[in-house]
């Protein structure tokens, strides 16, 4: 059989996870916590586990999860949302963006995406048909070149992939950012596909520009969020799309046949949880900041160099003053050999810069950052 996706592997993601666990390495790569979600989250899902909440619920989501979540996007974003017509809850995010290019782009179709991009966009474009156009991220800040938008804009686009805060570099979006891309793709047939997934994780009193809260944007966007970064339950694979009626429509058509719903008793305990604990949510930029701020002062005196990160729980460093080693192979010898696990930027990137640059993530318990640090600084 001719492989329908000849360059993709196994993601990078799992290949550094499972180098950490067979060498025995402080895992800094996959992004996900080492602590537990909220107790009060684990007993609400417990509870609707026991109370039978285990059949098909509703394909597009329970209603008092989409209620809850129309009133978080009119309380952050100000953008009223119908629960019923225009939130659609996901297995995961991965499977919200999969869903939106599925029912947006086909052959002949073009679709930007920025490197170093979140890998599992471009295999979604491929499987639709449609080619991805890799705009590369301005070095070293990892923003956005509009202008270079403006010329790769052509008739054939269909669809625009942005990401803030940015997975991997721990950039984020301006206003202005936002009111560029309006300008670019005003009058044309081209729609936006928004991974706010990081939302709740901006930093040093900035705040998440989503495109829900775009007048312009918003008419023309799916957004899609993760309830496993939230709560940092990576493994419930419990996301959501809100999207204007017309393009939750065909999104849903696509969603009722990639998984038709996703686990029951989970979307009734967060649904009670985003009730109960409204604060959460408000407390995660101070908690994650602050977790930030903990990694990057104990690699201060380390040979890395790095500016903190802006957004997300990733901070990319530049290891040139240590290695002259691509990054892959700076990689796999920090996992292998130096007892740290992280990920290397050139798998995100169709052409990757001549850079030597790592992301590791910090959502990990001090005592964890502190070993792994202790580590790195003696590099
Ligand atoms: N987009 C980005 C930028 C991510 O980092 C992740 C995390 N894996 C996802 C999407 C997918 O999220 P989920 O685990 O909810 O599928
Ligand atoms: N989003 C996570 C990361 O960036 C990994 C997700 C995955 O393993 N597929 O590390």
């Amino acid at each position: 059989m001719q492989s329908k996706l000849p360059d993709v592997g196994t993601t990078i993601f799992t290949v550094m996870s499972k180098m950490a666990q067979d060498y025995g390495a402080i895992n800094l790569s996959q992004g996900f916590p080492d602590f537990d979600c909220p107790e009060k989250l684990k007993d609400l899902v417990a509870y609707y586990l026991y109370d039978r909440k285990n059949q098909y619920p509703p394909m597009t989501g329970i209603p008092e999860l989409r209620q809850q979540i129309a009133i978080k996007v009119a309380d952050y974003y100000d953008f009223e949302a119908d629960p019923e017509l225009e939130v659609t809850v996901t297995s995961g995010a991965t499977e919200a963006l999969f869903n939106a290019v599925q029912a947006t782009v086909r052959s002949g179709d073009d679709v930007i995406v920025f490197d170093p991009a979140y890998d599992s966009y471009e295999p979604a474009i491929q499987l639709a048909g449609a080619k991805a156009i890799h705009i590369p991220l301005r070095i070293p800040d990892y923003s956005i070149d509009w202008a270079l938008v403006e010329n790769s804009i052509t008739k054939n686009t269909k669809l625009i992939i942005i990401n803030s805060p940015h997975n991997p570099c721990g950039s984020i979006f301006d206003r202005k950012d936002l009111d560029r891309l309006a300008d670019l793709i005003r009058n044309k047939d081209i729609l936006v596909l928004s991974d706010e997934v990081y939302e709740h994780m901006v930093f040093d009193g900035q705040k998440h520009e989503s495109v829900l809260s775009h007048h312009e944007l918003r008419e023309k966007s799916f957004a899609v969020f993760s309830f496993g970064k939230t709560f940092h339950a990576t493994g419930w694979k419990l996301a959501y799309c809100v999207a204007r009626k017309n393009l939750s429509e065909e999104f849903r058509k696509v969603h009722q046949f990639v998984t038709f719903t996703t686990s029951s008793f989970v979307q009734y305990g967060i649904a009670d949880f985003m009730v109960q604990c409204p604060e959460y949510a408000q407390e995660l930029p101070a908690f994650y900041e602050k977790k930030r701020d903990t990694f990057c002062e104990l690699l201060q005196p380390s040979r890395f160099k790095f500016t903190s990160s802006k957004g997300t729980y990733f901070q990319i460093v530049d290891y040139s003053d240590i290695s002259d080693l691509p990054d892959i192979e700076f990689a796999n010898y920090l996992t292998q050999q130096v007892g740290v696990a992280a990920i290397p930027l050139t798998p995100f990137y169709q052409t990757a810069p001549d850079t030597k640059i790592l992301r590791f993530c910090f959502c990990k318990d001090d005592e964890t950052l502190e070993r792994a640090v202790e580590i790195l600084c003696k590099l």
